[in-house]
């Protein structure tokens, strides 16, 4: 047996989504915790729905998800929408990767998203609702 397979920890998300008219919900599930985000129909041709920003600061239980882990959850939730072929306004716009310019966030040192001001964790963050002022 594989050792650093016996000994990784795959944490599994699931996410199902539910509509109800022209809005609706994404569950998304971690083991027993559970949370629910919203969603609205997009007006535009290239964007199925909307959501962003998304507020991923809690479970409903109450438990607070680390910044940390919101990336992860909205990394997760981006491919399963992809794999679902539901286009959503949380996906990057680009991929490419501009080594020539610096992300504007304080601190950060990374190369940007090619036209972006932002690495592509801060581009994420900026997707976030977050609790605290970025
Ligand atoms: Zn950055």
């Amino acid at each position: 047996m594989n050792l650093n397979e016996s000994h990784a920890v795959e944490v599994v998300y699931s996410f199902s989504l539910q509509a109800n008219g022209r809005c609706g919900i994404i569950s998304c599930s971690k083991g027993d915790l559970m949370m629910e985000i919203e969603w609205e129909m997009s007006g535009v041709p290239d964007m199925d729905i909307l959501m962003a920003p998304v507020d991923l600061n809690r479970w409903r239980s109450g438990q607070e998800i680390s910044l940390a882990e919101q990336r992860y959850i909205l990394d997760r939730l981006r491919t399963w929408l992809h794999e679902k072929g539901i286009r959503a306004d949380i996906v990057r716009p680009v991929t490419h990767i501009d080594p020539s310019n610096r992300c504007v966030r304080a601190g950060c040192d990374n190369p940007v998203l090619e036209g972006y001001a932002y690495c592509p964790n801060h581009y994420d963050e900026s997707l976030l609702k977050l609790p605290w002022p970025p």
